[in-house]
């Protein structure tokens, strides 16, 4: 028998890809837009005050490379490495709806035609949502999986004005409703702790209202700070403070034990891959012992994801 969520105290989103898939599959990161709304100023947005210069993804050696050839490079890199057979092409950094929809098109079905891949994965902001590209996303879909990953980041408006994220919760919940109402792709949302004033009650309620919209799957980070970003100057004047890991580990479980057991997670920190840039927390680098510490936060306290629901 198979050991449900795989022996873990939260849904893995590697169960939905086994379901749906019917074997493991792995998501290769490209690059292929460098900018997005803050970035460009538009309408006096600012840079998020988290992201650095690689646009909030992980920096790969392949990112200046053409599409075909940071696909084909990293299937080589982890083929060999895992004996990998099925992908999912991750659209990651920036903000990926931001280009036009014709090379966004082109860059989806390009990265479909390579052997193995067996659909698209964008990570956009809820204000990049046009119906152009909804329409888009549901012609893939219908010919592939496609799934949207939002950075929804919190539903508290003076939360996303500190973050510099240029729209507010309304939007988020707009544009969730949209991607609902317009399509069948797979929608997951992006959530940040360890913000300054940040409430328990707030992260319950953000793991209640994820229930409610029928959210697939959710992703989590901790705020961490990276070297020329503006939250280093924060960090450095003693207007920021992250959260240690035993905190952190804290407000993971409460949310975690109000979302639906239903909904998938995809990792429960964000884990600094450019450890060079990395200036706090220093916990933030170590990728085992952080999910462990977490787990082992967890099953301490009994807690499972929806285990506070019932
Ligand atoms: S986090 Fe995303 S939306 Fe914010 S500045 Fe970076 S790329 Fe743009």
């Amino acid at each position: 028998m198979i050991e449900k969520w795989k022996g873990q105290p939260y849904n893995p989103i590697s169960c939905f890809y086994e379901k749906h898939f019917g074997e493991k599959v792995y998501k290769i990161p490209v690059s292929v837009v460098d900018t997005c709304p803050n970035r460009e100023g538009l309408k006096g947005m600012e840079t998020c005050i988290f992201c650095d210069v690689w646009g909030s993804a992980a920096r790969s050696e392949a990112q200046t490379l053409p599409l075909d050839l940071q696909i084909k490079k990293y299937k080589a890199h982890i083929g060999k490495r895992f004996g990998a057979k099925k992908f999912l092409v991750y659209f990651q950094a920036y903000t990926n709806s931001f280009a036009k929809v014709q090379a966004i098109k082109e860059n989806f079905y390009r990265a479909l035609e390579h052997e193995g891949v067996a659909g698209v994965v964008v990570g956009t902001r809820p204000d990049c949502i046009s119906p152009a590209l909804l329409r888009l996303w549901q012609e893939i879909h219908e010919q592939s999986f496609v799934s949207v990953e939002l950075g929804a980041q919190t539903f508290n408006d003076a939360q996303l004005d500190y973050l510099k994220r240029g729209h507010n919760h309304a939007q988020t919940l707009k544009a969730i409703k949209r991607i609902k109402g317009e399509t069948d792709v797979d929608l997951g949302l992006h959530f940040m702790f360890g913000l300054p004033n940040e409430t328990d009650e707030e992260i319950q309620d953000f793991a209640i209202k994820t229930n409610e919209l029928k959210i697939d799957n959710v992703k989590l980070h901790n705020l961490h700070v990276l070297k020329d970003t503006p939250l280093e100057q924060d960090y450095f004047n003693n207007k920021f403070t992250p959260c240690t890991l035993e905190e952190y580990s804290r407000k993971v479980g409460i949310f975690l034990s109000h979302l639906s057991p239903d909904i998938y997670v995809h990792r429960l920190a964000a884990l600094a891959s450019r450890w060079d840039e990395l200036i706090a927390p220093s916990w933030a680098r170590k990728k085992m012992e952080t999910h462990q510490n977490i787990i082992t936060y967890m099953r301490n306290s009994e807690i499972k994801q929806g285990s506070s629901l019932h």
